[in-house]
């Protein structure tokens, strides 16, 4: 069932995500290691970095590795049809089994869920939001955006991007795409209006809609740090959250500590890259997917106190710590 919705949506996205013409692919290569994925990559193609296939899970025929510069609507090479056979250019999510009785009880709160997995120790790095319909669980849309770091030196940041995602391949795109976390969320609230996700009105709370993130760690302490740093205020949207940990652990009455143990416990096959924050939003999405499907009921479980925003209460008696 999901299976088809999701072929459907596939020949549906290139209308819905056309890409933004730019000329970056002609700049010239940065002093990073390359890592190429294929012995048959071209040199053109080796700008368009991906991922590496690090996961046995991805001898998977249908797993192509995402065009980065597509998922950023930045990507130039959609009339190349070898660039389209090497790379996904669409977000759907290309392994999902749906083998089981469909019981997905909607919550009559929410129309969607926006989930949100941010990648970035010290400063964020990367800014993934697939939005999911909650009735049907397709992927509507989705946001992606590699951030630029803004209190750290040039020669740290290429040290941080080399550690961090030269061993995925994808440190020359995160260089050629990455823009400062402001820019990124008024880019992310342009895309939240366009799809009605919240009013138009600035720092609009979000509208039958909620993230969904796995622990509390992205919205509550590294998008109010980010925001510090960034000498922003704290987006309204970001009141409250569904940390999926919990929701697993009162749903299954067990504890899971993160998301791959969601997802062998599930039998869901981990795609792409660990820690590639595209990548482990697809992921998370399979593992909801999954959890509506089996009936989990999806509530908030962490809400700020509206008077001191960073007073957290969360909502699940049985939660994990
Ligand atoms: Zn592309």
């Amino acid at each position: 069932m999901a299976n088809s919705r999701v072929c459907l949506l596939r020949h549906n996205l290139n209308a819905l995500f056309p890409p933004c013409s730019t000329s970056m692919l002609s700049r010239p290569a940065l002093p990073t290691r390359r890592f190429v994925t294929s012995a048959s990559i071209s040199s053109k193609e080796s700008l368009i970095t991906s991922p590496s296939t690090e996961q046995s899970a991805n001898k998977n025929p249908r797993w192509k590795p995402m065009c980065l510069y597509y998922t950023q609507d930045k990507c130039t090479m959609m009339q190349d049809s070898c660039h389209l056979q090497k790379f996904n250019h669409s977000l759907c999510l290309e392994d999902f089994v749906d083998d089981g009785e469909y019981k997905n009880r909607h919550s009559e709160d929410l129309d969607y869920f926006l989930v949100l997995d941010l990648e970035g120790k010290v400063e964020i790095l990367e800014f993934p939001v697939l939005m999911i319909d909650a009735r049907s669980m397709d992927v509507v849309a989705f946001f992606h955006r590699f951030v630029r770091p803004s209190e750290m030196s040039e020669e740290r940041i290429n040290q941080y991007i080399e550690g961090k995602y030269g061993k995925l391949g994808v440190d020359r795109v995160w260089h050629d795409t990455a823009i400062p976390f402001d820019e990124v969320i008024a880019q992310f609230e342009e895309w939240m209006q366009k799809h009605s996700l919240c009013n138009k009105e600035p720092d609009s709370p979000l509208r039958r809609a909620a993230f969904v993130t796995c622990g509390n760690w992205d919205i509550k302490t590294k998008i109010p740090q980010q925001c510090k740093v960034a000498k922003m205020k704290l987006p309204s949207y970001f009141m409250e959250w569904i940390n999926l940990k919990d929701v697993y652990l009162n749903f299954y009455k067990r504890r899971a500590a993160g998301m791959r143990t969601m997802m062998n416990e599930l039998k869901i096959p981990l795609l792409g890259s660990h820690h590639l924050g595209i990548d482990d939003t697809k992921n998370i999405a399979r593992v909801l997917q999954r959890m509506l499907m089996d009936g989990a009921e999806l509530k908030i479980t962490a809400r700020r106190n509206p008077l001191i925003p960073e007073k957290v209460e969360f909502l699940f008696e049985n939660r994990i710590k």
